[in-house]
């Protein structure tokens, strides 16, 4: 059973970046090289392994076990055998459906078997309990696994600063009241300083009703479409300002797609929120010039054109790869930009934010920093630790492992750092 399999932190930009990428031909080949990817027997698919030096084998896995849809848990399972089935909440299953359709998804072709918390499902000997957690995507679990050797839990991604803290709460609780043993827990915000502000997604609204109010021209504003706390953040701003939110079609079909689950609040599409219609191809908005998936939207979308006249009464969503449809929209100076994700950590991020400055500054606009973390700052990673009170604790999916004996001032469980190939007991 595999649990996650996503890209690392630095995603091997010691050797790939933006204009150097591995190839598709030579499948994990290329990742294999930098020991991106671990050299496995029995997971990756014969396509995977085709052009390499590793042979291919018949699955030794049972499963792979997903707790949320992003790429660093996510991105990985393309190159896995596709007969190994993915378990993954109902929500994400939703988004894989609404990627498959749209821009691909790495679940494509596994059998995906489907859980909602309160379900318990076995692999092997394990038993698993998914339980929700709060996360700046919907759909996000933790587990609590019953194995022969003991019980132990996995945190996935969390915060308790989002709208569904609560539900986080819900999975210290449970990790409690079910004896863990072992806790694995994310500690992305486990830093030597953590100078982030701790700004929660109420706060996020109340800012850019703030920052819309203040301005007379087109706000436009950079942020993760799959995030839907925050759509939503930026959906009831523009109720508060009289603004219409526009979104891609890319995030509009996911909007569409996620109508399905009944425990989400969604924006609807076309009554809520409009789409933005880029030009493309013979760049006169023939039907033949898009997709099929992004054909039900052309003829409610907003061209270039569009927002320029109503560029005082429009939220736009624009990711930077699309910031050159603001050489067609042409805004008025004076306008807004928000940029609501995480600010630069390290140089290629630096990069990125110069030139998006330097595109908000072509157009005279303002650039304002607004965002909501999708993880617990230290204190609060210190305070699951607690709550859960399992006999050993190891840190993953964070830089600093060792920081963790910070929680820990009577001594009262064992930290175990993880140590690449080598296995780690259930036992102190
Ligand atoms: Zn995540
Ligand atoms: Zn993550």
């Amino acid at each position: 059973m595999v649990l996650d399999f996503g890209t690392g932190f630095s995603d091997g930009s010691d050797y790939y970046d933006s204009s150097v990428s591995p190839r598709g031909v030579n499948g994990a080949g290329d990742l294999f090289e930098f020991d991106l990817l671990p050299q496995i027997p029995g997971l990756y698919s014969e396509g995977a392994l085709q052009n390499t030096d590793v042979e291919y084998v018949a699955p030794e896995f049972d499963a792979v076990v997903l707790s949320h849809y992003h790429s660093d848990h996510a991105g990985r399972i393309g190159y896995i055998d596709p007969t190994i089935p993915v378990y993954c909440g109902e929500t994400t299953s939703l988004i894989h459906e609404a990627y498959s359709s749209s821009t691909g998804s790495p679940l494509r072709g596994h059998p995906i078997r489907k859980f909602r918390t309160g379900d318990k499902f076995t692999i092997g000997p394990m038993e698993f309990h998914p339980i929700h957690v709060d996360h700046s995507i919907p759909g996000a679990y933790g587990f609590v696994i019953h194995t022969s050797g003991g019980t132990m839990a996995y945190t996935g991604d969390f915060r308790f600063h989002g709208p569904a803290g609560s539900m986080t709460r819900d999975f210290v609780d449970q990790a409690r009241r079910e004896g863990t043993g072992l806790l694995l827990t994310e500690g992305t915000r486990v830093r030597p300083v953590d100078d982030a502000a701790n700004m929660s997604e109420t706060a996020v609204r109340k800012d850019a009703v703030k920052m819309v109010k203040g301005t007379k021209a087109l706000v436009f504003s950079t942020f993760r479409g799959n995030d839907v706390d925050r759509v939503n953040t930026f959906f009831d701003a523009c109720q508060e300002t009289g603004r219409r939110l526009v979104v891609s079609m890319k995030v509009a079909a996911l909007l569409e797609k996620l109508k399905a689950d009944r425990g989400l609040r969604v924006p609807r599409v076309g009554k809520d929120v409009d789409v933005y219609l880029r030009r493309k191809k013979t760049g006169k908005f023939d039907d033949s010039d898009y997709y099929a998936w992004e054909r039900p939207f052309i003829a409610k979308g907003l061209s270039a054109r569009d927002i320029r006249k109503g560029q005082g009464e429009v939220f736009l969503h624009l990711e930077a790869w699309n910031f050159p449809e603001l050489i067609d929209i042409k805004p008025d100076r004076g306008g807004t930009y928000i940029h609501a994700a995480t600010e630069a950590f390290n140089e290629e991020g630096e990069r990125e934010e110069t030139v998006i400055r330097n595109w908000v500054e072509h157009v005279g606009f303002r650039y304002a920093q607004l965002h909501a973390s999708g993880h617990a700052p230290g204190t609060e990673v210190g305070e699951l630790v607690r709550g859960i009170s399992a006999k050993k604790v190891v840190p993953i999916h964070t830089e600093y492992p060792e920081l963790f004996r910070r929680f820990d001032r009577e001594r009262s469980w064992v930290l175990e750092p993880p140590v690449r190939g080598e296995a780690v007991s259930m036992d102190s």
